[in-house]
């Protein structure tokens, strides 16, 4: 059904939920899995205004750890996790067809989200995948 499957995941606290999905969907298929977080790039004054030098460099470094840690959790290879810096929708695609996924897998929205509507990073990916794209619907909001 399918062979390879890539988790985009924006590390919050709606991760857990979509883990179990994965992980089942991952069961079902014996599909090979792939995990990726973006990090998108941050102008140029932040820097200056936060006042810490390598800002960016701290956020790969924890996005690492924290991708790392859902490897462990999903069994993931660390070849299979990729932190990517750029816009969201582009690294996710073009990741997903570096690796030659042939389903995406994400939430419905995420931080900046409405339950109701399609996040903007999944509409993106929806719209502009080669390959079948599972959007995961997030529980409402209590
Ligand atoms: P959004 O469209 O931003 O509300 O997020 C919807 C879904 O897109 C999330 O649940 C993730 O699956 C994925 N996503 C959002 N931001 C990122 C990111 N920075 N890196 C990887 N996946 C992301």
């Amino acid at each position: 059904m399918y062979n390879k499957i890539i988790f985009a995941t924006d590390l919050t606290e709606d991760t857990a939920y979509l883990v179990e999905k994965v992980r089942t969907m991952r069961g079902l298929t014996g599909a090979k899995l792939y995990i990726i977080h973006v990090v998108e790039p941050l102008p140029g004054y932040s820097y200056a205004y936060l006042g810490i030098e390598d800002i960016e460099g701290q956020l790969i470094d924890e996005a690492r750890q924290s991708l790392a840690k859902l490897g462990e959790k999903l069994n993931v290879d660390k070849h299979d996790q990729f932190v990517e810096v750029g816009p969201t929708k582009t690294k996710i695609l073009q990741t997903a067809e570096k690796v030659g996924a042939d389903l995406i897998m994400t939430g419905s929205h995420g931080r900046h989200g409405l339950s109701l509507l399609l996040g903007s990073t999944a509409n993106a990916v929806l719209h502009g995948a080669q390959c079948d794209v599972l959007t995961i619907r997030l529980p409402k909001d209590e």
